[in-house]
């Protein structure tokens, strides 16, 4: 069946360029346009539409209208008036919204599937990971987030005179902005927590993926969120990103590092918090212990997930010297049996780069090394014949710093290998650059590859796996350091980070102080008594 015969989510088997696209025909465009609802409405009259190129065809995809800087003053208005209604529901009606949107997503997952490898290119297989990931985040969140929000009962000032906790208020309406490469993830998956800690939302959608958060903000509205709890806007991140930033009272920003550090300054001059998760040149360790063929597995999963195009996923391979050449034959074999190709189906392991700016950057990496004197062992090429955006997996030796992809962040099929002497030269290797998004260790010996873990300078450390597992652990946190971010998402940081925390202090009897009468002298004597008691009682 070609995609243009196919008449439901999920049912097309194969992509075909017959002249009529690679569109599942149940977009139709009284569909496509249905979503366009839930754009946040241009009061202005709007900036036109945002039609972005769908990468299977070179196509367009559907037409989103995109709004000024006034239509995102006018969304946070409403979303901010909508907060403390929103914010005074009990918990678990909150939660309710958003596992009754995990039942809905589990069950309509191929719509979405369909529409994120339309939008953005990739393999099922990966866009089904997003359904994965979100499920997860909205089912863990919407059953312990009121724990990670609890109240938190602490000694006083005075024990047994004061009663102190430290409670936590929602951050008021928190701004979204995420990229294209993961538009149901990073699109809704920091939202979930911020909407469960009582916020109200304006999310900036990708131009590049618009429909996906427009589905998902409707299914949202299916679940029963009201009407302005959560406003979409479109539009370019200057000025739709910039004008969100100047609004709201945090924000929620993954993108790249340069982004980033713009976000970080205009945040910073109205006061307001932001967490940045940004770009990676993520690592991968094969120690001379390791199972090489679960190492090379493994490599292979995670340079070439998502296309490459996953801030997580692993462009350096750092081989112990003494079995290089062993990893390397298993490396290639494992990366020649990857099937590139364009389907809706699960038939394809590498998807297509999600638009010609990405393969003309991906090409332009790979033909710097190649000029600079870096060899080609797999791929390094475009796939026209395939798709007009497809990009060969690839595997390059031989890189050397002066080259953009040694230390810059190609984001693609791309993943180069290094020779090392050993652990110490490997964390050299390891801990080049600026980034520390992830970075991966595989070996044998778990205490020993636990050990190296701890001096490799990055937000998550997958041992014996190659990105996914850290990721996965939605318990544990995730994010950056140095240029690839600020704070994390996942785990109870996850979810706080929408909360201001606000101390209540409650005395007995009265002020703290000398009680009327009382010389200062004697206070003050009593009170340096004291220090030196809770000293020797090992008070903490
Ligand atoms: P990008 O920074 O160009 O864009 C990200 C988002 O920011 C888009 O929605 C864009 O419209 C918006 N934006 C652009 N300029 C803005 C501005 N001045 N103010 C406010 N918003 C603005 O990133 P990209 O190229 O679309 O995405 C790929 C990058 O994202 C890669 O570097 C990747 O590593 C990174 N990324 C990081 C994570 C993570 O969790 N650390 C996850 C996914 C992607």
């Amino acid at each position: 069946m070609t995609l243009a015969e196919s008449t439901a989510p999920g049912a097309a088997t194969s992509a075909t360029s017959d002249g009529s696209g690679f569109r599942p025909s149940w977009f139709t465009d009284h569909r496509l346009a249905s979503l366009t609802r839930w754009v946040a409405v241009p009061a202005s009259g709007g900036d036109g539409a945002l039609t972005a190129t769908a990468p299977y065809d070179a196509r367009p995809t559907a037409p989103v209208p995109a709004g000024v800087p006034a239509d995102v003053a006018a969304a946070v208005d409403l979303a901010r008036g909508a907060q403390p209604a929103w914010a005074e529901l009990p918990f678990d009606e909150r939660a309710a919204v958003v596992l009754r949107f995990h039942d809905l997503l589990v069950e309509r997952q191929d719509e979405v599937m369909d529409l994120i490898q339309w939008e953005m290119g990739k393999a099922r297989f990966h866009a089904w990971q997003e359904v994965l990931q979100v499920a997860n985040l909205a089912r863990h969140y919407a059953r312990r987030g009121a724990s990670y929000l609890a109240d938190r009962k602490v000694r006083g000032a005075m024990p047994g005179l004061t009663s102190v906790r430290e409670v936590r208020m929602p951050k008021g309406v928190v701004g979204i902005i995420s990229p294209w490469n993961y538009p149901l993830y990073l699109g809704v998956g920091d939202a979930i927590p911020a909407l469960l800690a009582g916020n109200t939302l304006v999310g900036k959608a990708d131009p590049q993926t618009p429909l996906t958060l427009l589905w998902t903000r409707a299914l949202m509205a299916e679940a029963g969120l009201p009407e302005h709890v959560w406003q979409v806007v479109a539009g370019p991140g200057a000025p739709i990103g910039e004008a969100l930033v100047d609004h709201v009272d945090y924000v929620s920003f993954t993108g790249s590092t340069a982004t980033g550090r713009a976000v970080a300054e205009r945040a910073a001059r109205r006061l307001i918090g932001a967490s940045l998760e940004l770009g990676g040149k993520n690592p991968l360790i094969v120690r001379a212990d390791a199972d090489l063929d679960v190492a090379a597995r493994g490599t292979v999963a995670a340079a070439f997930a998502n296309t490459g195009q996953m801030c997580i996923h692993i462009e350096r391979v750092v081989v112990d010297g003494a079995v290089y050449e062993e990893f390397r034959e298993r490396l290639l074999a494992h990366t020649s049996g990857q099937r590139l190709g364009q389907a809706f189906d699960f038939g394809c392991d590498v998807g297509s780069l999600a638009s010609e700016a990405q393969l003309e950057k991906v090409t332009a990496h790979v033909a710097d090394a190649v000029a600079k004197g870096a060899t080609v062992l797999a791929g390094g090429r475009a796939r026209p014949d395939i798709g007009p955006y497809c990009y060969a997996p690839t595997v390059l030796e031989g890189v050397t710093e002066e080259m953009d992809l040694c230390l810059g962040e190609t984001f693609g099929p791309v993943v180069a290998l290094y020779r090392s002497s050993g652990d110490e030269e490997a964390l050299r290797i390891a801990n080049q650059g600026s980034a520390g998004l992830s970075a991966s260790v595989f070996s044998r010996d778990l205490a020993g590859a636990d050990q190296l873990a701890r001096r490799i300078r990055a937000g998550s450390v997958n041992i014996n796996d190659g990105a996914a597992l850290a990721a996965g652990s939605i318990e544990a946190g995730m994010g950056g350091m140095g240029d690839s971010g600020l704070g994390r998402r996942h785990g109870p940081e996850g979810i706080r980070k929408y909360t201001e925390s606000q101390t209540i202090a409650a005395s007995r009897i009265g002020p703290v102080g000398p009680p009327p009468g009382m010389a200062l002298e004697r206070f003050v004597g009593m009170g340096n008594g004291q220090l030196r008691l809770l000293r020797r009682l090992r008070v903490r």
